[in-house]
């Protein structure tokens, strides 16, 4: 369990990771729930250095990355220092609801 929730369309199987009421894809309202592997590879990735909240700004700044998950969909997620395109990463849920990305 990495604890990365995505959710699920009943009727067109899209999955995608922030929540919203309908599908994003075909508008349908058969929206669930499923549990992603935590695999995946990195898309994206930066730095943030100038944080756009007090309680984020860290010395040395933070990293966030885009990673396309074993699943298909492309998330979110802290990330660790030094990671790169194409590093394949293991993501697990975070305390604040963005997920973290580490080295595979
Ligand atoms: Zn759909």
């Amino acid at each position: 369990m990495s604890g990365v929730t995505l959710q699920s369309c009943g009727a067109c199987g899209h999955r995608w990771q922030f929540r919203r009421g309908a599908c994003p894809s075909c508008g349908s309202a058969a929206v669930g729930e499923v549990e992603a592997g935590g695999g995946g590879i990195v898309w994206s990735v930066t730095t943030v250095l100038r944080a756009p909240l007090p309680e984020l700004d860290v010395p040395g700044g933070y990293g966030i990355a885009l990673v396309t998950l074993d699943e298909g969909p492309r998330i979110m997620c802290r990330a660790v220092a030094g990671l790169s395109i194409g590093d394949r990463v293991s993501v697990a849920g975070g305390e604040d609801g963005l997920p973290r990305a580490r080295r595979a």
